[in-house]
Order: structure tokens, then sequence, then C-alpha cells
């Protein structure tokens, strides 16, 4: 038999999966039992969809086998099963996505790293096992195959026998070192432990034999090992239990299971709503950024249950471009299951949801901005871009949800402040919002544009971000004050230099003159100016860009 070789970036990643870099060998039976709960979500979409499948609720469910003689551990499924090609494709190949290549190209560094970010879920069974068999039957196939591997030197696909459709995954388990028990994955009570830490929300069953001493029967006082088959979780989704039973670990564990990150979230959210719309939801605002976040491999959307049918992995029309990093679920029983692609687009029900879910997202950063400031301000640094992207791009129509989640340094604070803030502290006699753009809050502390307003004591917001500046613009205003450039024209500022200004420029008019002359096409005019206090000149512009928008849009390509 051939024996085919990994494609090449998948080996580097299994030699790193083998020689462990995670710590928690024992979620390998997480990732494993999720495959086989996924499996199981197709195979029932399936059924519920084609009537000329028929099923009972009892065929499907999930089994692991442990056999100690044999030193094997087994997962067993009766999901939808892979063809032989499928067998290649999924499990050939680690990340079919160009997520691999992305991360070549930004240079391997430590193992951590890679492994969280990828769902590498299925080669985690060899942090355990020397060798992993796959017996697999698909929907609808006649043949059923047989796939092999020992790790990082390739695997083998053979046809075999297997009776029903569904998967079977078999670990021949590691032998102990000094370090590492292996032996543990054969103890029921340590898989019964693994199963409800990880694994307890699985809506289908997970059963195991499980073995009780009992009363032998005639007898008063001998025993004997009775061998029971026994659902192990609880099987009810954590999205339909009650928030007070589910504790911050509980939404965490459902985060990792769910691969939503590998950081832990930020926040968790959890709505049971039984209005107009009936649907649960959890969501998450992740801690990190994931690798692929500002690349088109980015897809945003959260999964779309119906009546706990999974229909969507990531429904895009649920969450608005701006909340993006929103990872979670939805689960309504209000949804058609046989909903399209393009009808969810247009379903009532599907916007209702979106609505409130941007609602409630906006209302708890607020929430958060109010009272865990710290917190906030780490959220902002990772994904407070994404928002003011989202006041730019739609020409400020999320002004009223976006505005008051902003914010920025502030000269005479030294610190991040809100919009409202600003303008609680303006002056009385202060007419505008004041922002000085620039490259980093150092460069701006030395403009010389900033001189006459820091001495009238007026607050200056830092724009250090590219988009800032655009995206103020499209806000135009805030509670009616409106934003004005440090470099602008007309600063608004009461004062009679204007006539100075001029007069000056009359005088000076031979060396101004000859400046122009030697700066030709860089510049339009020189001129005198009463706004430098520590200074010797500044530029400045009169048109609707400022210089630090012209930079940026200089860097654009056309
Ligand atoms: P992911 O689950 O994130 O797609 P995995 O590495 O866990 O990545 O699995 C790779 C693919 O292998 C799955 O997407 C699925 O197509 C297939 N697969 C794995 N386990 C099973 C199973 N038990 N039944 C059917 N298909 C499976
Ligand atoms: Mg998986």
């Amino acid at each position: 038999m051939v024996k085919k070789e990994f494609k090449a970036e998948s080996k580097r990643l299994l030699d790193l999966m083998i020689n462990s870099i995670y710590t928690h060998k024992e979620i390998f039976l997480r990732e494993l039992i999720s495959n086989a709960s996924d499996a199981i979500d197709k195979m029932y979409y399936r059924a519920l969809t084609d009537k000329s499948l028929t099923f009972n609720k009892d065929d499907y469910y999930i089994k692991i086998v442990a056999d100690k003689n044999n030193r094997t551990l087994s997962i067993l499924d009766t999901g939808i099963g892979m063809t032989k090609e499928e067998l290649e494709e999924n499990l050939g190949t680690i990340a079919q996505s160009g997520s691999f290549a992305f991360k070549k190209e930004n240079e391997l560094r430590d193992g951590y790293d890679i492994i969280g970010q990828f769902g590498v879920g299925f080669y985690s069974a060899f942090m355990v096992a020397d060798s992993v068999t796959v017996i697999s039957k698909a929907l609808g196939s006649q043949e059923s195959y047989k796939w092999e591997s020992t790790g990082a030197d390739g695997y083998t696909i053979e046809p075999c026998t297997k009776e029903n459709v569904g998967t079977e995954i078999i670990l021949k388990l590691k032998e102990n070192t000094d370090d590492e028990k292996y032996d543990e994955f054969l103890e029921e009570y340590r898989l019964r432990a693994i199963i409800k830490k990880y694994s307890d929300f699985i809506r289908y069953p997970i059963k195991m034999d499980t073995s009780t001493m009992a009363l032998k029967e005639g007898t008063e006082d001998e025993y004997e090992e009775v061998i029971e088959e026994k659902i192990i979780n609880s099987m009810v989704p954590i999205w339909r239990k009650n928030k007070n039973e589910l504790t911050k670990e509980d939404y965490e564990n459902f985060y990792s299971e769910k691969h939503y990150g590998f950081d832990e979230p930020l926040k968790y959210i959890h709505i049971s709503a039984d209005g107009a719309v009936r649907y649960n939801a959890i969501l998450f605002i992740p801690e990190k950024m994931p690798f692929d976040f500002y690349t088109n491999e980015y897809e945003k959307g959260l999964e779309l249950y119906s009546s706990g049918v999974l229909i969507m992995n990531k429904c895009p029309d649920l969450i608005p471009d701006y909340f993006s990093f929103v990872k979670g679920m939805v689960d309504s029983e209000d949804l058609s299951l046989n909903i399209s692609r393009e009808m969810l687009q247009h379903d009532r029900q599907l916007k209702v949801i979106a609505k409130r879910i941007k609602e409630r997202v906006k209302s708890e950063l607020q929430l958060m901005l109010k009272n865990e400031r710290d917190k906030y301000e780490e959220f902002f640094k990772t994904f407070g871009k994404q928002l003011k992207y989202g006041v730019y791009s739609d020409f400020g129509q999320n002004k009223e949800t976006l505005q008051d989640l902003l914010i920025f340094y502030s000269s005479t604070e030294k610190k991040m402040v809100t919009l409202e803030e600003y303008i609680e502290r303006m002056k009385e006699d202060q007419k505008y919002i004041y922002y000085a753009s620039g490259d980093s809050i150092d460069k701006i502390d030395k403009m010389p544009q900033t001189d006459i307003l820091s001495e009238k004591g007026y607050e200056i917001l830092y724009f250090t971000d590219d988009i800032d500046e655009f995206a103020i613009r499209m806000l135009m205003n805030y509670k009616d004050k409106e934003f004005k450039s440090v470099s602008s024209g007309d600063l608004g500022i009461e004062d009679n230099a204007k006539e100075e200004q001029t007069s000056e420029t009359e005088v000076n008019k031979e060396i101004f003159d000859f400046m122009k002359e030697a700066l030709s096409d860089k510049i339009i005019d020189v001129r005198a100016s009463k706004r430098l206090k520590n200074h010797p000149v500044c530029l400045a512009t009169d048109g609707e860009l400022t210089i630090e928008m012209e930079k940026i849009l200089s860097t654009m390509p056309n």
C-alpha cells in the first residue's frame, strides 16, 4: 500500500503538535467529540430537509470506548461520515484555508501562537496517540474506508467494511513516560471528568460503558461487576440554560470548545429573549485580535441555529461590520430550517434579532466604558479602529451607535477620554472640539499649531490613527459642537490678530517672497502668524483637507 505524505506545511505543524505545545493534552477529546457532534449536526440537518431519510432521535449519538487491553480509545459517531476523497481532503491537510500561508509569512514564532490561531482539531489526537485510525462511511455511499497514520510520516487509505454510516476514530495511546501518563485516558473516571468539563453541552448523547459493582443475584454478600451504557453529558445546550446556573468558566469553556478564539473572552453576553421574536444568544467580545482580522480572509458572523439545529456557521447578517469582532451564536425557534442564504438577508425575524444584538453589544460596551475603564481601553486598543471604520464607512449613519464608544488621547488629561467628557470640560468661550493629527502623542505634543490653544487652556484630542480624522469628518459634530483641526485656517478664537498678521506680512514681503521662490511648488504662500508661541514656523492648510489627511491619501493606491 502506498503511503501518502502529508502536505508539507501540515507536516511541520504536526511535528510541533506531537512535540506537544499544548499543556492540556486532555483537550484532544474535546476536539474529537466536537467533530463528531458537527458530523451529526450535518446528518441531522440532512434528515430534516430530505424526506427520503428517516431517523429516530436515538439514532444520533457519540460513543466513547476505552479498551485497556489494547490501549486504545475509540470515539464513534453516527454522523454524516466521510468519503475517500473527504478523508484525503479533511485529514490530509491541516488548515485548507490560506491561514497557514499567512502564518508562514509572519514567521512561526513560538508554538503556542501557532496552535492558538488554528482549529487544529483533529490533529490534536497525535498528542496522545502513536497511531490514529479513522474508519468512515459517508451518507449515500456503499463503500467505507480506513485512514491510518502514525504521525508526521504520512497516512494510508484503504477500503474496509463498516455497516453503518458514521465515523469511528481509534487512538492507539502512547506509552507512558516519566512525565506523562497516557494510561489515564483509559480510565472511566478521567474520561467522564473530561467530557463533563468540556463537552457537557453537546446536544447529542455521549455514551460510555460504565462499570459498577452490584449485588450478585441470589446472593447476599457477593458482588459482581455490571457494565452499563450511560449518557455522560447533560445535553442541554448552554444557551438554553438558565443564566444563574452558569459560571464564568462554563462560558469560557464554551468559547474554546467552539473555537471562537484561543484567548479568554473579555466579555460574554447571554441573551434569552421571549418577546415578539424568541431567541437565545451567547456572544463574546474577544480579548485578542484574531490573526487574520484585518485581512480579506476574516469572515464576520455568528453561528445560526434554528431550534437547536445549526443552519449556518457564520451568518454575516446578524452583526454589523463595525462589531465584526463579536463571536457567538444565535438560536431561534422562529426561523425556518429551510431558509436559504438569500432569504435570510430579507428575513424580518432575523433583522429584529440583528438589531437587538447590535443594541446589546453597544450597551455592554458602554457599561464597560463606564465601570471598567481599563478593560475598555484594552478593548479599544484592539478593536477601536473597527468602530472608527464604522463611523467612516457608513457616512456617519451609525453616529448614534458609535460616537459614545470612541475615546481619544487628551492633551490636558494625558489619558483617553470620551467626547462627552471633553464637552463637559469645554471652556465657556470655546466654540469647537479641537483635534490634532500626527503619528504619535509625542509628535503631536511638539506641533507648533497646538501652542495657541494650549495657552488658552483648551483641551486637544490627539488623532494618532490614520482613520481618526476621516471618521470625525463623517461625524461632523458631537452634541452640536463642531470638530476643528488645530491646523485649520480659522480656529474660531476671538482675537484681533488677523489685521496685525496682514500688516506684518506686508512689512516682511521681501523675505517672504524670497522664501516662496525658494520653495516654489511646495507651498502656496508665506504669511506672518500670531498663533505661534514656542515655534518659529508651522505649516497650515487652507482647504478642506489637513496636511495629515493629504499625507494619508497620497500613500493610498488609486
Ligand atoms: P474543524 O473541525 O475546525 O473543521 P478539524 O481538524 O477538527 O477541523 O476537522 C477537519 C475536518 O475533518 C472537519 O471539518 C470535517 O470535515 C472532517 N471530520 C473530522 N472528524 C469528523 C467526523 N467524526 N465525521 C465527519 N467528518 C469529520
Ligand atoms: Mg474540529
